[in-house]
């Protein structure tokens, strides 16, 4: 994977959506292209439904999640659980992910590089999942999805026939209390999207 820069990143993503769950997984495994992998202990790749409605996407991994190698097991996952938990959604309705799948040094945000890197597995990962919505969890999550910064906070947009909606990472509700209430407006506002 280490030309993927040099080449159509869509003819990329359609290979490997269509190789299936289990080659992508593989794929991310052997990985090394970029500098994170030396850092890592493993790779994360998703947890949830492969059936998903909903589809969050977050940062990258912390400390937990490189030991256990599931995303959102730490303690932003708790947070995470209790947002689901609060938007109503059940085990098979939705599938977590990250922008970038090793762990940045001292949980540093994913350099642009990185991020780049890596987006040919997420964007597998969307194509495969094929929900109705993304929720991305915080700016790197748009940045990774979107290229650049084009989303309001809590204003979906449709792309593509999916419903595009940036809202807090979970993490934002450890370190900003008051974030908290700030996210149920958002989700509030937006249930509409996934009821
Ligand atoms: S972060 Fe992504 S691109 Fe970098 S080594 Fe891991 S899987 Fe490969």
């Amino acid at each position: 994977m280490g030309k993927l820069q040099s080449i159509d990143i869509s003819a990329v993503v359609e290979e490997m959506a269509s190789a299936g769950f289990g080659h992508l997984e593989e794929s991310i495994l052997q990985c090394s292209d970029c500098a994170l992998r030396e850092g890592a202990t493993n790779p994360v790749i998703m947890k949830g439904s492969r059936n998903p409605r909903v589809l969050f996407i977050g940062e990258a991994p912390g400390r937990t999640e490189d030991m256990t190698g599931i995303p959102f097991s730490g303690r932003a996952g708790k947070k995470l659980d209790e947002m689901i938990g609060y938007m109503g959604l059940s085990a098979g309705d939705y599938a977590v992910i990250n922008a970038v799948k090793c762990r940045p040094p001292n949980n540093r945000k994913p350099l642009k590089g990185e991020i780049e890197l890596c987006r040919p597995f997420l964007m597998a990962q969307i194509k495969m999942l094929d929900p109705q919505v993304i929720i991305l969890l915080g700016n790197t999550a748009e940045e990774a999805f979107c290229r650049s910064k084009k989303l309001e906070w809590g204003i979906p947009k449709v792309s593509g026939g999916i419903s595009i909606l940036k809202i807090y990472h979970p993490a934002a509700m450890i370190y900003q209390r008051s974030r908290i209430e700030e996210q149920k407006t958002l989700i509030d506002t937006n249930r509409y999207l996934w009821e």
